[in-house]
C-alpha cells in the first residue's frame, strides 16, 4: 500500500492532519508524520533526517506520496530524498497538494490499495471540489451537479424572505426537494451570490440560509412557470413551518420546545410502561456502529457503480416504507437525502478513480457528515447524525454485514433511540437490566421481545439521549414508565423499597410455576408461552409453560439477510417442538408487512400498510415463500405431532379454503396421504369477529390477537403514541369483540385462547376468565405471575 508523509513545521499540525486521515479511512492508510524539531523553546521546524525516517517506515514495495506544508518543509524533504537509498528514493513522491486536503484524498485512495500514479492524482486534485463549491473562477468541474440554466436572462426568479425559525434546515429543504421533483426545468436556489441545484437536499441545506436570510430561485426551461408557481405555494407555506412561523416561534425558542422533564415530575423524564420492574444502574447508549470498508480488489467501474446504487435503492425503499408510519417525516427526510443527485453524482466520481463502491460511499458521506458538522448552526450540526445513520445503512447493505450486537460489560440500563427486534433478541439479561426508548410503542415488536425477556422497559421518553450521559446512575420504574435522573433521597428510597417488593413477589411466583393455575372455586387455566424462536424455549420452560400458544416465525426471517430454507425451519419446528415433550407448539406462519418489514424479501410499497399486506394477506400473494413454510411445518409436523399451525390475519373464510387448498396440494407433493395437522387462525380483525360462526366451521381453534384486534377495533394505530390511549385493549368494545369471539368458540366446540398482550396483563385476568376464556398464551417472563394470579382468583364469591 503506498504510504503517506506529512511534513509539517508544526507537529500539533500534522498530527491533527493524519488524525483526519486516520479516521476517514478508519485506520487503513499507512500514514507518517514528520514535523516540529526536537527544541522545546523552539519547536516550529522542520528536520530533514526525521522526514527520511518517516519515508523509510511506510514506503514499501508501492512507494510513498510526501505532502508538505511550506517554505522549509519542501528543503527539509528534499534533503531527506537525497539522503536516502537509491532503491526508496525512486519510489517517493513529493506533492504540492495542500497539506489537509491533499492528505485527505491521497489517504483514502492509499487505503483503497491504488498506485501511486492514482493516490497522486488524487491528491493533486484534492481542492477541485472546494474550488466548485465556493463558485471560484475556472475551477475544474469534479463534480458537475449544479444545473446550467438553460436561458440565465429570460429565467424566471422569485426571491424570498425566510422566516423559519432555524432558516432551511434539513426539513425545509426536503420539502423544496420534494415539491420540485416533479419538474425537469434547470431550477437553483442562490443565497448571496451563492449558488445550488434546488434538487440538492444537501445543497440548499449547505447554503446554511438563516432566517430573515434573503434565497432567490431561479427557474428555466419548459416547465419553469409550473415549476416557480409550485415553489412560491411552499414558500408561502413557509416550507412546510407555516405553524411555527404563525405562532412567532423564536429559533431558541424551537431549542426551549422540546421535552424536558414531562408531567412536572422533578428529576425524572416520563415515557410509557413496557414492562414492569424497578432497575438502578449505570446509563450506556446504544448507536449502531458504522461497518468497516472491506479491502477487496476494485472491478470495474460499471460494476462497482450498480452495487452502489443496487446499495441505495435498497435502503431508499426501505425508508420510504418507514416514511409511511407514524412520525414518518425523519425517514422521508433521509430518503431523500440518499436521492440527492450530489451525493451520487460525487459518489460515481470517486468510483470513477477506482476507489470500490464501499469506499467512494463512505469517502462521500463523511466528508457530507464533516460539512455538516462545521455548519454553524447547532440545529445543522445535529444533522450529522442522520448522514451518519444514512451512511450505516447504505453501508450495511453493500457489506451485507447485520448491524452490530449489543455488548455490555457490566449491569447497564440500556438507552437508544429505537431497536431492531433483532437487538432486542440478541441483548444479555445480565447485562441489559433496563430499556429506555426514545421512539418504539407498547405493542412494537422491540417492546414484545423486551417484555419477553423480562426486562424492565420504557419507552417514548422524549429527550432522554440529551438529558442522560454514559455511566449516569439512573433509576428506570417500569411500572410507572418512569426514568429517574436525580430522584430526591426520599423517593430514591420510595423505589428501592418498591423494588423489594416486587423482586419478592417475583421470587415466590417462580417457586410455584410448575404447578398448574387452579382458581380458588377450582376452574383450570392453561399458560402458554409466546416466543420468537429457540432462543426462548428455556425460559418458557423455566417459567411454567404448558406449552406454546403463540411462536412468532418471522423473527426467523427478520434475523437474516436471506430467507431461511424449508430445511432450516424445519429444524427450528422439529426441535422446538420437541423440546416441549407433547405439549402443543402453536407455530404461526409468517406474520410480515404492515410495522414488520422484512429485509430479505422486500415488500412493494403501499399507502396504509397496516390495512393492506399483512400477514395471510402477503403469504397467499406470495406463494412460494408461504409454501416453504407449509412443508416445512408438515414435515416437523410428521416427527412433532404436538405441532399446530396457526393462520394470521385472517378476514374471510376464503382465505381459510385457500390456505387449507395450499397445504393439501404440499400433503400431496411431501406424499402425505391426509394431513391431520390442526389449523387454527388467530382472531385480530374485527371482520374474523362478526364471521366467527362461520370461521369456526373450517378451523380447529380460535386465539385472539389482542395487539391488532384492539388497533383495528379502535382504528387507532399500535405504534402511534398520538391515538395510544385509543389502543387500550380494556375499552368496551374491545372487550365486546373478546366475548363474541369466546361465545363462537364455545358454540362451535372448537378451542381458543388469547395469544396478544392483554393476555399477560394480570389487570385483565379475571375479566377474561369471567368471559370465559381458558387458555392464556404470554411472554414466558409473565407466566408466574398470571399463574399467581389466577390463583388468587375465587368465582365462587361473584
Ligand atoms: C396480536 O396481534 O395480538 C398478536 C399476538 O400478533 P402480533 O403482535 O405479532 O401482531
Ligand atoms: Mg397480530
Amino acid at each position: 500500500m503506498v504510504g503517506i508523509v506529512v511534513v509539517s513545521h508544526s507537529r500539533l499540525l500534522a498530527e491533527g492532519v493524519a488524525e483526519l486521515a486516520t479516521q476517514m479511512t478508519q485506520g487503513k492508510a499507512n500514514i507518517a508524520i514528520a514535523a516540529g524539531v526536537d527544541d522545546p523553546e523552539n519547536p516550529i521546524g522542520t528536520d530533514a533526517i526525521a522526514v527520511m525516517g518517516a519515508i523509510e517506515q511506510v514506503c514499501d514495495q508501492d512507494g510513498a506520496v510526501v505532502l508538505m506544508d511550506l517554505g522549509s518543509a519542501l528543503l527539509s524533504t528534499e534533503m531527506a530524498l537525497e539522503l536516502l537509498d537509491d532503491e526508496i528514493r525512486d519510489k517517493v513522491a513529493l506533492v504540492s497538494a495542500p497539506i489537509v486536503e491533499g492528505t485527505m484524498a491521497a489517504s483514502v485512495a492509499a487505503a483503497a490499495g491504488l498506485s501511486i500514479e492514482a493516490v497522486i492524482a488524487e491528491a493533486s486534485s484534492a481542492l477541485d471540489v472546494k474550488k466548485e463549491h465556493l463558485g471560484e473562477e475556472n475551477a475544474p468541474q469534479a463534480v458537475n451537479v449544479v444545473p446550467e440554466l438553460a436561458d440565465d436572462v429570460n429565467a424566471l426568479s422569485f426571491e424570498w424572505d425566510v422566516k423559519n425559525p432555524h432558516g432551511i434546515h434539513a426539513r425545509p429543504a426536503a420539502a423544496i426537494v420534494g415539491c420540485l421533483a416533479p419538474f425537469s426545468c434547470d431550477m437553483y436556489l442562490e443565497k448571496a451570490g451563492q449558488r445550488v441545484s434546488a434538487k440538492s437536499l444537501n445543497s440548499i441545506a449547505k447554503l446554511g440560509v438563516r432566517c430573515d436570510e434573503s434565497i432567490t430561485f431561479y427557474a428555466s426551461g419548459s416547465d419553469a412557470q409550473q415549476a416557480l408557481e409550485a415553489f412560491i405555494g411552499l414558500a408561502n407555506d413557509h416550507f412546510g413551518e407555516a405553524e411555527q412561523v404563525a405562532k412567532g416561534v423564536t429559533a431558541q425558542e424551537v431549542l426551549e420546545e422540546a421535552p424536558t422533564i414531562s408531567n412536572d415530575i422533578e428529576g425524572a423524564l416520563a415515557g410509557i410502561s413496557v414492562n414492569g420492574g424497578i432497575v438502578t444502574a449505570p446509563a450506556v447508549i446504544f448507536t449502531q456502529e458504522m461497518p468497516v470498508v472491506p479491502s477487496r480488489p476494485f472491478t470495474d467501474i460499471q460494476q462497482e457503480v450498480a452495487k452502489l446504487k443496487h446499495a441505495v435503492a435498497d435502503v431508499k425503499q426501505h425508508l420510504e416504507a418507514q416514511a409511511k408510519l407514524p412520525h414518518g417525516d425523519i425517514f422521508a427526510a433521509h430518503a431523500m437525502m440518499l436521492a440527492d443527485p450530489e451525493i451520487a453524482a460525487q459518489a460515481e466520481a470517486k468510483v470513477s478513480a477506482e476507489l470500490i463502491a464501499e469506499q467512494a460511499w463512505m469517502d462521500v458521506m463523511m466528508s457530507l457528515a464533516a460539512q455538516y458538522q462545521a455548519a454553524d448552526s447547532q440545529y445543522m450540526r445535529e444533522r450529522e447524525a442522520d448522514v451518519y445513520d444514512i451512511c450505516r445503512q447504505v453501508m450495511l447493505s453493500l457489506t451485507g454485514e447485520k448491524p452490530k450486537a449489543i455488548t455490555i460489560a457490566e449491569p447497564s440500563v440500556l438507552l437508544a433511540r429505537d431497536l431492531m427486534p433483532s437487538d432486542v433478541a440478541g441483548l444479555d439479561k445480565s447485562k441489559v437490566v433496563a430499556i429506555c426508548l426514545t421512539e418504539g410503542g407498547k405493542t412494537s415488536h422491540s417492546a414484545i421481545l423486551a417484555r419477553a425477556m423480562g426486562i424492565p422497559a420504557i419507552v417514548k421518553v422524549q429527550s432522554c439521549l440529551e438529558q442522560v450521559k454514559v455511566g449516569d446512575i439512573i433509576t428506570v420504574d417500569g411500572f410507572s414508565g418512569l426514568l429517574w435522573f436525580a430522584p430526591t433521597q426520599a423517593i430514591q428510597e420510595e423505589l428501592n423499597s418498591k423494588r423489594h417488593e416486587w423482586l419478592a413477589a417475583q421470587e415466590i411466583a417462580l417457586q410455584h410455576a410448575q404447578s398448574q393455575a387452579v382458581t380458588q372455586d377450582g376452574t383450570t387455566i392453561h399458560a402458554l408461552a409466546n416466543i420468537g424462536g429457540p432462543e426462548d424455549v428455556e425460559a418458557a420452560i423455566t417459567n411454567g409453560a404448558e406449552g406454546v400458544g403463540l411462536f412468532r416465525t418471522e423473527f426467523l426471517f427478520q434475523e437474516s439477510a436471506e430467507l431461511p430454507t424449508e430445511d432450516e425451519q424445519y429444524i427450528v419446528y422439529k426441535e422446538i417442538a420437541a423440546a416441549f415433550g407433547d405439549k402443543p407448539i402453536t407455530i404461526r406462519s409468517l406474520d410480515v408487512g404492515g410495522d414488520k418489514p422484512l429485509a430479505a424479501y422486500p415488500m412493494p410499497e403501499e399507502e396504509n400498510p397496516f390495512l393492506g399486506q399483512r400477514g395471510v394477506r402477503l403469504c397467499l400473494k406470495h406463494e412460494a415463500l408461504f409454501e416453504t413454510q407449509l412443508r416445512a411445518i408438515l414435515r416437523a409436523y410428521e416427527e412433532q405431532p404436538n405441532i399446530q399451525l396457526m393462520i394470521p390475519m385472517i378476514a374471510t373464510v376464503a382465505e381459510v379454503k385457500a390456505v387449507k387448498a395450499l397445504i393439501t396440494k404440499q400433503c400431496e407433493k411431501l406424499g402425505i396421504s391426509e394431513s391431520t395437522l390442526p389449523v387454527g387462525i388467530m382472531i385480530e380483525v374485527p371482520a374474523a369477529v362478526f364471521n366467527a360462526d362461520a370461521l369456526a366451521e373450517e378451523v380447529d381453534f380460535f386465539s385472539i390477537g389482542t395487539n391488532d384486534l384492539t388497533q383495528y377495533v379502535m382504528a387507532a394505530d399500535r405504534g402511534n403514541t398520538e391515538v395510544a390511549e385509543l389502543v387500550n385493549y380494556f375499552e368496551p368494545a374491545v372487550i365486546k369483540a373478546i366475548e363474541l369471539t369466546i361465545q363462537s368458540a364455545n358454540r362451535a366446540g372448537i378451542s381458543v385462547s388469547m395469544c396478544g398482550e392483554m393476555a399477560g396483563d394480570v389487570k385483565a385476568t379475571e375479566l377474561l376468565i369471567g368471559l370465559g376464556l381458558r387458555k392464556f398464551s404470554a411472554s414466558s417472563t409473565l407466566i408466574p405471575e398470571l399463574k399467581q394470579k389466577v390463583r388468587s382468583l375465587d368465582f365462587a364469591l361473584a
